[in-house]
């Protein structure tokens, strides 16, 4: 943290400082650290802004290399004019209790989002001395708003697609009096479809809203053969596409897993309807299962679109999209998120490998014991690159 002139400590500490120049010096050292420590930059200037103090959060913020504050102005040390102007008027007209937010290009070419507060600090007599401005970080917050809102577009499309296709067809159903038995299978078959994808993504955004609330994911566990589990689910999506060549390697001997099935069904559902996705030219869809380090380890691997770097170190954030724009897939951006979440809730891991162009491959760790409360040691080692 930087110190303006002792003159500024001094005046603030009088008292002690006649009586005892080393208490007021401890003392001092006390306040400063507690300043030091304070997560958000803190920067306070005279009335003539000048800046008496700087924390070591307010000087990362701002792009200020630890310096000493001999008579240095805000114009010394705020490089952005606009910011600049900003400050200076807030000293200027002793702005006391207001609040507005800054864009401040990062040093590593990025934005910063910076929340800063304003107040007063007065003598005694109540006689303004300056201004304390409170600079926060809230590039994170504004992210996620920007994602929820993006999600609140996306969800309500979602919603409503399916919702468009069950009116229309149910319509044609009670209109028409003249189609045939097949027809009309087809097009309940149809109406059943949409009606299970609407279930779906309203089950979505309840689990994700009840792991929001903190109450996290209730759990079923029963004793449960894995690889008829897996089989099972995988059967359904084997005439779900003609591109794809759907492939299953599963261990031969028979693996008991205590696991809650209805979840672990979420799971691999996920992760298929991700492989065949954003695999939209077809290709191998591979599941493959083998134990391993104490846990049952599940893979599923697409020769799709793949990912960048950046893009799989965010895939596991609630609302988030590869590919956010109107002509992207259908999705809500919740799926991998919610699967996180299953699988840490039984103790699990899962991670992603990927290459841009290349393909993706998702990987579960579920353990094999009963014991589930903590991840065993093994699987997290298992995630670890
Ligand atoms: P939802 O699963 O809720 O219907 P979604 O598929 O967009 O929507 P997630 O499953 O959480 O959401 O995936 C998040 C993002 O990660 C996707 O939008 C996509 O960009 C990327 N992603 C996930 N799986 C793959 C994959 N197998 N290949 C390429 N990108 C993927
Ligand atoms: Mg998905």
């Amino acid at each position: 943290m930087s110190l303006h002139a002792e003159d500024s400590m001094n005046s603030a500490h009088s008292g002690p400082c006649k009586e005892n120049p080393c208490r007021a010096g401890r003392s001092w050292e006390w306040i400063e650290s507690i300043l030091r420590s304070v997560v958000d930059g803190l920067l306070v200037t005279d009335s003539n802004s000048r800046v008496l103090m700087m924390n070591a959060a307010a000087e990362e913020l701002l792009g200020v290399a630890q310096t000493t504050l001999f008579d240095r102005s805000l114009n010394d040390f705020v490089k952005d004019r606009r910011l600049l102007k900003r400050l200076r008027e807030a000293v200027m007209k002793e702005e006391d209790g207001g609040r507005f937010e800054f864009e401040l290009g990062g040093h590593s070419g990025g934005i910063r989002i910076v929340s800063i507060t304003t107040s007063v600090h007065r003598d005694s007599e109540g006689v303004a001395q300056g201004s304390v401005f409170l600079l926060r970080e809230i590039t994170r917050e504004r992210e996620l708003d920007r994602m929820k809102n993006e999600f609140i577009t996306t969800a309500a499309h979602e919603l409503r697609t399916p919702l468009t296709a069950i009116m229309g067809f149910s319509e044609l159903l009670l209109t028409r009096r003249d189609l045939s038995a097949t027809l009309q299978f087809d097009f309940l078959t149809f109406i059943n479809q949409k009606a299970e994808n609407l279930s779906r993504i309203i089950s979505d955004l309840l689990d994700i809203s009840r792991i929001e609330a903190g109450r996290g994911l209730e759990l079923f566990r029963e004793p449960c053969d894995i690889n008829d589990l897996i089989t099972e689910t995988v059967g359904s999506y084997r005439t779900c596409s003609e591109k794809h060549a759907l492939e299953v390697l599963l261990p031969e001997e028979r693996i008991q897993l205590y696991v809650d099935r209805g979840k672990v069904i979420q799971i691999m559902e996920n992760l298929l309807s991700n492989a065949f996705k954003y695999s939209p030219q077809g290709g191998v869809v591979r599941v493959s299962a083998r134990s391993t380090r104490g846990a049952y380890l599940l893979s599923v691997e697409d020769e799709g679109i793949g990912m960048t770097r950046e893009q799989v170190s965010r895939a596991f954030d609630k609302f988030y999209r590869g590919d956010a724009s109107n002509s992207a897939v259908e999705g809500t951006g919740l799926g991998l998120s919610i699967t996180k979440n299953i699988v840490e809730a039984h103790g699990g891991r899962i991670w992603l490998e990927s290459r841009k162009g290349k393909g993706t491959t998702a990987f579960v760790a579920l353990p094999m014991t009963r014991d589930q409360q903590e991840p065993e040691s093994g699987i997290q080692e298992l995630g670890e690159h």
